[in-house]
């Protein structure tokens, strides 16, 4: 772990805390996520920062004094990035969502790669630098968080600082063919080069990005074999590994466990009597491919008709980046297809084949979904990791539950051996694999369920923070443990052309 006196500086889009105007003032309140849980007690222990934009882009001394006062209470600095307008549209909603969100999904027909968009990122990226600069020493250790900040390195270099730097990609890295639609597919590379570690969430996309290096002029080589490598690209060094993101797990595991969430789980089966659930759970978003998981349960219906009455699918929406238009055409496309297979099959006084819930959950409402549900149905086109998974995992006490897993969301690397894996592309297949789940003997989804608990819970987000602490700190790459439990893709490799 870092060593006494080096600070941990923590660098991401948003701070961990989210504020609100209220009457005479900011309202404060903390944000949730794994990522907060898990590096607030480190930053509390360890003393540091957190380095992010505070979510509005109003500007003034009362929020900074409201920033300030939060930090206070969470035992360690915050610093807001304060961005106007312009800056939230062309660097947040155009660069960031337009250009790397779909690209680095694998969807470049929906990238918009307008030139204006890159010099916000630049800009906005130089921003936060200044204030991380201001912030970190030469011992110091600067973890940047995810692809809205890619360029903070090398902007800290410019700027003079001497702090080391760490990277870690929420989301995938797209192979070369992919990538290289990028207008600025050099100049972002050679920027990554200036972190002293860059982590990705799979072997995959660590593979992917080493070979996009080779598209460089640089002369680039690495050495290692292990999950973390060392990359001398022209005068630079740096080590580049995978580290699968996850969740606390016995938190998850306790709170699935209370009298209330079992109250609301059994309220849910009441509700929806004498037949199996099936769970989706998403943001709204392209990449999640909610359209084409309700055509493979309508496949499912229409094929093994003897399921009819038999299961139901429920799926919740969590609203996402509402003000964008694609975003809002999901939304009808999805709420058109939900409302087509219940007009199709449902029983009047009876069986609505898919229970649809558009908004936020509470805590206990989502536990209990978990906890409820038979069967999850998480099936992205494309997904960094994908944490619905592992939660809905922690959270099956009775471990008597079937996962099926999209082959391409981060997790089917680590649980692809007991999870039922799927393209979700394809409509039969994953209407099949419905089918194979609802048969599935008691024995032989406890077997498999337990096993995916067992991985998770060894390899929580506490080994995630400290297996990438220790990579960026470790003198030695051959003594860094391996994260066994992680086995390779299921999928075939990505063949370069
Ligand atoms: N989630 C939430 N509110 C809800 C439903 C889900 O905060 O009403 C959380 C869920 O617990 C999970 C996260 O949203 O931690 C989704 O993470 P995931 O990695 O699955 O996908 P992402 O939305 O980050 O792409």
């Amino acid at each position: 772990m870092i060593r006494p006196r080096e600070r941990l500086i923590v660098v991401s889009n948003r701070l961990p805390y989210v504020f609100a105007r209220a009457e005479g003032g900011w309202r404060t309140s903390p944000g949730s996520g794994g990522l907060v849980s898990a590096l607030v007690p480190v930053l509390r222990n360890r003393g540091g920062t957190w380095v992010g934009w505070p979510g509005t882009a109003h500007v003034g001394p009362d929020l900074e004094e409201a920033v300030r006062a939060a930090g206070a209470e969470a035992g360690f600095a915050l610093k807001g990035v304060a961005l106007d307008e312009t800056d939230v549209e062309r660097f947040y909603h155009g660069f960031s969502n337009e250009v790397i969100w779909p690209l680095f999904h694998d969807l470049q027909s929906r990238c918009n790669f307008d030139p204006a968009y890159w010099q916000a990122y630049k800009r906005v990226n130089q921003t936060f630098a200044r204030v991380v600069a201001a912030e970190a020493e030469a011992r110091d250790f600067v973890w940047v968080h995810d692809y809205h900040l890619m360029n903070v390195a090398h902007e800290l270099r410019a700027l003079g600082s001497r702090a080391r730097a760490g990277f870690f990609l929420h989301i995938p890295f797209p192979p070369p063919d992919i990538y290289l639609a990028l207008p600025w597919r050099q100049v972002l590379l050679q920027a990554l080069l200036h972190f002293d570690l860059v982590g990705f969430q799979t072997a995959r996309d660590r593979r992917n990005f080493l070979q996009c290096l080779r598209l460089l002029p640089e002369e680039i080589e690495v050495q290692g074999k292990g999950n973390v490598v060392t990359v001398a690209a022209g005068a630079r060094t740096l080590r580049v590994g995978h580290f699968p993101i996850s969740i606390d797990y016995n938190h998850y595991m306790r709170q699935a466990a209370t009298a209330q969430v079992a109250a609301r789980a059994a309220e849910l089966h009441k509700l929806l009597p004498r037949r199996k659930l099936i769970l989706g759970i998403d943001r709204l978003d392209y990449t999640k491919g909610i359209p084409q998981r309700l055509l493979a349960f309508r496949n499912t219906l229409e094929r093994y008709p003897e399921l009819r009455e038999r299961i139901s699918l429920i799926q919740v929406v969590v609203p996402s980046r509402v003000d964008i238009r694609d975003y809002g055409e999901l939304r009808t496309r999805i709420e058109h297809l939900v409302g087509a297979i219940n007009g199709a099959y449902v029983q009047p006084g009876g069986w609505v084949p898919v229970w649809y819930v558009y908004g936020s959950l509470t805590r206990t409402d989502l536990l209990a979904y978990y906890r409820a549900a038979d069967i999850a149905l998480v099936t992205p086109l494309k997904d960094g990791m994908n944490l619905v998974a592992k939660e809905y995992c922690a959270c099956s006490i009775e471990e008597d539950c079937v996962l099926i897993l999209s082959e391409f969301a981060g997790a089917a690397a680590q649980l692809g051996r007991s999870a039922l894996l799927v393209n979700p592309h394809d409509i039969e297949g994953v209407a099949d694999t419905i089918h194979r789940a609802f048969h599935m003997d008691r024995a032989e989804r406890q077997a498999r369920m337990r096993r995916m608990r067992r991985s998770i819970r060894e390899y929580d987000i506490f080994w995630w923070v400290d297996a990438f602490l220790k990579a960026a700190i470790a003198k030695d790459l051959a003594a860094f443990p391996a994260p066994a439990g992680e086995g390779e893709s299921l999928v075939p490799d990505y063949v370069p052309i």
